[in-house]
C-alpha cells in the first residue's frame, strides 16, 4: 500500500509499504514522481533516515492512539456549541 510518515513531518514523501500478517515488514521509496520538466532534475529517491525507519513506529507503546485537546479549549467549545449552531 502506499503511505507515508505523519509524525513531526509534513508526510511530503510517497513510500510503498508492505503488510504481512496486518503488520508492517517493509518501507521501500516510492519512485514513480512526476517529472519536474527537462530543465530540473528529478525528485525520486524521496525519503530521511528516520523515515525508513519508520514502521517500528507503529507498534510503539509510546505512540499517540487518540488526539489531545486542551481542557480549556474544550470547555470553551463546548460552550460555543450550546450557542451558536454548527455550519451545515
Ligand atoms: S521520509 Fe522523512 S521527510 Fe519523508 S515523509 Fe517520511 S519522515 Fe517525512
Amino acid at each position: 500500500m502506499r503511505s507515508t510518515h505523519g509524525v513531526n513531518c509534513t508526510g511530503s514523501c510517497s513510500w510503498n509499504v508492505f503488510v504481512k500478517d496486518e503488520l508492517i515488514t517493509w518501507e521501500h521509496q516510492a519512485t514513480d514522481y512526476p517529472t519536474t520538466g527537462p530543465d530540473s532534475p528529478d525528485y525520486e529517491p524521496r525519503g530521511c533516515p528516520r523515515g525508513a525507519s519508520f514502521s517500528w513506529y507503529e507498534y510503539s507503546p509510546s505512540r499517540v492512539r487518540h488526539p489531545y485537546v486542551r481542557g480549556s479549549l474544550l470547555t470553551m467549545f463546548r460552550a460555543g456549541l450550546k450557542r451558536f449552531r454548527p455550519v451545515a
